[in-house]
């Protein structure tokens, strides 16, 4: 039964398409919508439609990069370690890792983690990529910083077969997350643990 106008009800239904929002927050993020000014709701609109309008992804980690430069912000910052590359599966893993303040290397953004019960197989994601970046400039570590779970396990794995037995240091980081975990939901404490107290893949 349509009991309100179609455009709050198609704006709630945007609402309840973002993760861990149910109809009832909806209803309160358009209705306290309602109540702003016509230009604080047209800023809001806005910065959704920049997100897609100035972001690319850099072409060097595929992590998400401002459109006025071609690389981002960290692959362009001198004071980082370039020859430190931190393989993870998502930018939302890399947003968690520079929460911590301790990583000082560099990223590469495999888009995903292989998963054969999905599809999801070794050329779906960045390896390829991975792989080009390692011939062009050899780095001197790479650290394997996958999600704690069967999917993140199996390309960790698959991943240190391929890096193995190379000039660079290779490791992976220390346990103490929690299994099933989301690299982008533990706190900072313990990912800055995980990552201080990495260990070698042997
Ligand atoms: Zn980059």
């Amino acid at each position: 039964m349509r009991y309100l106008p179609s455009a709050l009800e198609r704006a709630m239904e945007q609402f309840e398409k973002l993760p861990g929002i149910g109809p009832k927050t909806a209803e309160r993020f358009v209705l306290y919508l309602m109540k702003r000014s016509k230009e604080e709701v047209s800023e809001f609109a806005k910065a959704l439609i920049d997100l897609k309008n100035e972001i690319h992804l850099c072409p060097q980690c595929f992590n998400f990069a401002d459109n006025e430069n071609e690389l981002c912000g960290i692959c362009t910052d001198p004071k980082r370690d370039h020859a430190m590359v931190c393989v993870v599966a998502e930018s939302s893993d890399v947003v968690a890792l520079e929460h911590t303040s301790e990583y000082r290397g560099v990223y590469h953004v495999l888009g995903g983690t292989l998963s054969p019960i999905h599809g999801i197989t070794p050329d779906r994601i960045r390896i390829q990529q991975l792989m080009s970046r390692i011939e062009a400039s050899t780095p001197g570590e790479i650290i394997l910083a996958l999600n704690p779970d069967i999917d993140g396990e199996a390309t960790s794995l698959y991943l240190s077969r391929l890096l193995k037995g190379r000039s660079f240091r290779l490791t992976h980081l220390a346990r103490g997350l929690p299994m099933g975990s989301d690299l982008d939901y533990a706190d900072e404490i313990t990912l800055t643990n995980a990552l201080t107290n990495r260990r070698d893949i042997a």
